[in-house]
């Protein structure tokens, strides 16, 4: 009842909840983003990403990690970047309290904004391990974050990838251009092969009519187009009603 409440407000003020779904379609179109950093290895990403002249990419960082590499988080927004909320230290937010969810949250907001020695309101959250309930979502909305998951998942975190780097590469090719869903493309910047097989990824995406955009323009068109009471798909809704 509590988090109907919420919702119902947090709908009065943000408007919808938006989201980008797993199941959500983007042909054509596609956004890097990389999790759990900033690393040293974010740097080569910067790089790459500078070099192939892709802007607009988002980076899912942990408060932890942007405390530990502020001038690596400037470089992220200088570079014309996107910063998303990872929370402070990659819990897992299904397994908390509502008022640690949120403490989660903004303890990661406030790393951000003393990093960067300024108010840098962040838009964007990605759930870590793509876990989420309809606690999670209801927190999520009365913040005014809008929640990532993914469409393109290699699975670069896998010891088995990271030693073998064309499977990440020939995975991202898979889904986002012979299965032609586009859209997120989840990566991890802490891994340096991850950071090494960036410039191959872009290549390939572009040499295929891939264009790089950003997750506010595929949150715009998503919600645009659609009915916003339909921006939820019911089956994240019955999993979330389920798991309350
Ligand atoms: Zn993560």
């Amino acid at each position: 009842m509590f988090g109907k409440a919420i919702r119902k407000i947090a709908g009065i003020i943000h408007g919808p909840l938006r989201m980008i779904d797993y199941g959500d379609r983007f042909d054509g179109k596609c956004v890097l983003t990389f999790d759990d950093g900033p690393s040293e290895n974010t740097i080569k990403v910067l790089d790459a990403l500078k070099m192939g002249n892709v802007h607009g990419a988002t980076f899912c960082v942990q408060g932890i990690n942007a405390r530990k590499y502020p001038w690596i988080l400037r470089r992220i927004v200088e570079d014309g970047h996107t910063l998303a909320n990872h929370t402070y230290d990659h819990s897992r937010l299904t397994e908390l309290s509502a008022v640690k969810i949120v403490q989660q949250l903004l303890m990661c907001q406030d790393a951000v904004n003393d990093a960067l020695g300024k108010q840098y309101s962040l838009t964007q959250m990605r759930p870590p391990y793509g876990s989420f309930n309809y606690r999670v979502l209801t927190i999520a909305h009365a913040l005014n974050l809008a929640v990532l998951l993914w469409q393109v998942d290699p699975k670069d975190f896998l010891p088995e990838n990271q030693r073998n780097s064309d499977s990440i590469v020939d995975t991202v090719f898979d889904r986002a251009v012979k299965s032609g869903c586009g859209g997120l493309i989840l990566l991890h910047d802490i891994h340096e092969t991850t950071a090494e097989v960036v410039p191959a990824i872009i290549r390939l995406l572009i040499s295929n009519g891939m264009e790089f955009t950003s997750v506010k323009e595929l949150l715009d068109t998503k919600y645009n187009t659609k009915d916003h009471t339909l921006s939820l798909s019911s089956r994240i809704w019955r999993t979330a009603r389920q798991s309350h």
